[in-house]
């Protein structure tokens, strides 16, 4: 069994986020950036697959500039076999993604797709759904267990106040929720073998798909400034501001 799975570059989750004096956008200028958490499960999962013997090959592929060749080094370094990068500078919305997606699942044949849940940069949470509709194959969102058996597998998925399990036929696509797995480190050495892997550089243009979005980003804002707290001496002097300064009780 081959499994793709897609990898997005985003801001590090630990980075403070800045808005672009403009409010045009998220300011990237000298900012970490890393592999999205849920494309890192995505990623740690199929190398479990690849390791209890149910696949054999394990690709990744980001979309994207120059620059996320090193989020496809790192997954190649926590156990991938292959890289593809489909290279743009225009960051493409998750309609073009999913098309791309969708030509490489062509190309490829793989019979599991994993991608994250959400991208933690746009919170989109749409890419996914997106490529199903178009590959016309089945779905399981937000797994947080999953386990594969001849040509079926079984997605276990949070929902709102419990779990719900599905079965789905092969190939599928599977996203990531945050309690799949925990991903491991990489080692130095396979960091170093990493290196050496395989990774193939396409162009959108060579999978014949268009990146035209019909969305624009108009404004970004940060979230309101939140005031101070304070402290009071006692619990007296803290209703008392409950009552006439916040007017909550
Ligand atoms: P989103 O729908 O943007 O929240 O993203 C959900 C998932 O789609 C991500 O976790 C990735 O697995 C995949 N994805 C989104 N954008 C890209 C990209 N530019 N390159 C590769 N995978 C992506």
């Amino acid at each position: 069994m081959k499994i793709l799975v897609a990898v997005k570059r985003v801001i590090d989750y630990n980075v403070k986020v800045r808005v672009k004096a403009d409010q045009s956008d998220v300011d990237l200028s000298n900012v970490k950036m890393a592999l999205n958490p849920f494309c890192e499960i995505a990623v740690e999962e199929a190398v479990r697959l690849k390791e209890k013997g149910v696949a054999e090959e394990v690709v990744v592929v980001s979309i994207g500039p120059k620059a996320c060749q090193e989020q496809i080094r790192t997954a190649l370094a926590l156990g991938a076999d292959r890289g593809i990068h489909v290279e743009t500078d225009a960051m493409p919305d998750s309609l073009a993604v999913a098309k791309i997606l969708n030509k490489l699942v062509a190309e490829e044949a793989p019979q599991l797709v994993i991608l994250g849940k959400q991208s933690i940069d746009s919170d989109n949470n749409q890419t996914g759904q997106m490529l199903a509709a178009l590959s016309d194959m089945p779905q399981g969102t937000f797994a947080s267990e999953v386990k594969v058996d001849g040509d079926k597998v079984q997605v276990t998925r949070e929902v709102d106040g419990g779990l719900q399990t599905l079965e789905l036929t092969l190939p599928a696509i599977v996203t990531t929720d945050l309690r799949l797995n925990e991903p491991r480190y990489a080692s130095l050495p396979n960091i170093m073998k990493a290196k050496r892997k395989p990774l193939d550089v396409k162009t959108p243009a060579d999978l014949g798909v268009e990146l035209a979005s019909k969305i624009s980003v108009l404004k970004v804002e940060p979230p309101a400034e939140r005031s101070a707290g304070i402290k009071v001496a006692s619990v007296a002097e803290l209703v008392e501001k409950l009552k006439n300064e916040a007017k909550v009780l």
